[in-house]
């Protein structure tokens, strides 16, 4: 197990503040007072609030270990299937953090925030662009909540067209919030299931696609990383029962440059900007999840939509078939900063990250074979999925795998899904790892295939590395503790 970035030295012991605490320290130091002190009334002054009284570099040191406790995109290899954990530029933090940008109040007036708004409306466009769609908005907040804006529109649509439907087709291999998105709209999910290519055939669909289904949720890539070939058959087929199609499109990064997204029939897509177009995903951090549409749901796109008028820009509420508003302000601004930067940092080579981002999980996926076992044989996009048939013979499991990984300093795949594929190890590698991560990490997966068999014991007591080892994540979750006792 030696040459893997994960070692074990100077995991240092970390208190809470209040433990460290002295009376009397304090974290400034200001030149002596040289004028008559005033004393404030009483009322004034009140109770002194409890904190813990520290130094500078008490508080620095307990931040700075606190944060080596995590893992993340700029320590090191991130392959979490699905969420695109890509190393991002650090100029896309710098330019979304000038004073400017970061300092705007949400209630600035149009006539004030001209900057802030040409930039999303440059980002409009340029999500336009992309996808070959026709209009778009900015609004949702994520991935999931673009669905919901998407499913909505769908539901707008139909309720316009005079004829409301109760059902939307949802392949087994959607996202798993794409089922929630259509149920929050009041649809029923119809299941269909995949051919033993892993991928929705035309036949599937015309069996279940009638006049009470409001459409179809196609996440293409699909959630096995293999693109939907079927996907204009499946379309036509939906809309000339009038149904209209959702595109799941938070896997752009396997899409960009490449695919025509209109081409295939879809009438709204959304796209996570974080993922696709920099922000780190995960830990249910900032995101932004546009959604890009067809000229026959622009009439239901949520309001405000930002309109170039000369040289000015506006923001125009009046829409009266549009879905409304879906939060108040746009609180991802910053998402979407970093989004402009990372499009007009790379421009047509937009394509280079689609090509590295394909032949990353490729190559990933070549090396492997054999290794682990690969249900779905496949070509595939920006990622692959493996099981752990071969393993499981031995008694050692997915989970184990995958906290052996941590060991070895790497960042485990993402686990037990898609649910089509039991024990699911989804791999995606992302465009920005070099080959030599790569065969790092694909070497970190071999060792454990080797030590399952000769060692399963050390695979099934991993990680040891780490500060915990297994906590109970179902307890964890659940009975959150997000204080410490503080000393009386
Ligand atoms: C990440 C992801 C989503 C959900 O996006 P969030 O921003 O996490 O809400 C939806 N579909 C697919 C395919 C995804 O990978």
């Amino acid at each position: 197990m030696a040459g893997h970035p994960g070692v074990r030295g100077l995991v240092i012991k970390e208190g809470l503040l209040w433990e460290r605490s002295r009376k009397g320290r304090i974290g400034v130091s200001l030149p002596e007072q040289d004028v008559p002190r005033a004393e404030l009334a009483d009322e004034l002054v009140g109770e002194k609030p409890a904190l813990p009284e520290l130094s500078e570099v008490d508080v620095i040191r307990h931040y700075t270990r606190l944060s080596t406790w995590n893992f993340g995109v700029d320590t090191g290899t991130y392959p979490l299937g699905s969420c695109t954990m890509k190393y991002n530029p650090k100029i896309n933090e710098h330019l979304a953090g000038l004073p400017g940008f970061a300092n705007l109040h949400p209630m600035t007036p149009e006539s004030h925030a001209q900057g802030a708004l040409k930039l999303m409306y440059e980002l409009e466009r340029d999500l336009l662009e992309i996808t070959k769609l026709h209009a778009v908005s900015l609004q949702p907040a994520a991935g999931a909540q673009g669905e919901l804006t998407g499913m909505l529109m769908i539901h707008a649509y139909h309720a316009h067209k005079g004829r409301q439907r109760g059902k939307v087709i949802m392949p087994s291999t959607a996202h798993g919030t794409n089922p929630a998105s259509a149920a929050l709209c009041g649809y029923a999910p119809v299941p269909v299931r995949i051919s033993p290519d892993g991928i929705i055939t035309p036949e599937a669909i015309r069996e279940v696609m009638d006049e009470d289904t409001a459409g179809i949720m196609i996440t293409n890539p699909n959630t096995l990383g293999i693109f939907e070939s079927n996907i204009a058959e499946i379309t036509k087929i939906i809309h000339e029962k009038g149904g209209l199609v959702y595109g799941d499109g938070a896997n752009l990064n396997a899409l960009m440059g490449y695919a025509d997204i209109e081409k295939m029939g879809i009438d709204v897509l959304h796209v996570n900007v974080h993922k696709t177009l920099s922000t780190p995903h995960g830990g249910g951090g900032p995101g932004a999840g546009p959604v890009v549409v067809r000229d026959i749901l622009e009439p239901f796109l949520p309001i405000p939509r930002i309109v170039k008028e000369g040289d000015r820009y506006k923001l125009v509420s009046d829409a009266p078939l549009s879905i409304g508003r879906l939060h108040s302000f746009y609180g991802n601004f910053a998402t979407l900063a970093r989004a402009l930067a990372y499009t007009r940092t790379l421009g047509k080579r937009l394509k280079d990250v689609t090509e590295l981002a394909v032949l990353n999980a490729n190559y990933v996926k070549a090396r492997l074979k054999g290794v682990y076992n690969l249900p779905f044989p496949q070509p595939s996009m920006h990622e692959c999925v493996f099981n752990d048939a071969i393993q499981h013979k031995g008694g050692v499991t997915t989970l184990d795998i995958a906290k052996r990984l941590i060991d070895l300093g790497y960042h485990p795949p993402t686990v037990y899904f898609p649910l089509v594929v039991d024990g699911a190890l989804m791999i995606e590698p992302t465009e920005s790892e070099s080959k030599a991560d790569l065969d790092g990490f694909v070497e970190a997966m071999i060792a454990i295939a080797e030590e399952a068999v000769t060692d399963p014991g050390a695979v099934k007591d991993a990680p040891r590395n780490t500060r915990v080892s297994r906590p109970d994540e179902v307890r964890a979750a659940r009975h959150l503790i997000l204080r410490g006792e503080i000393p009386g």
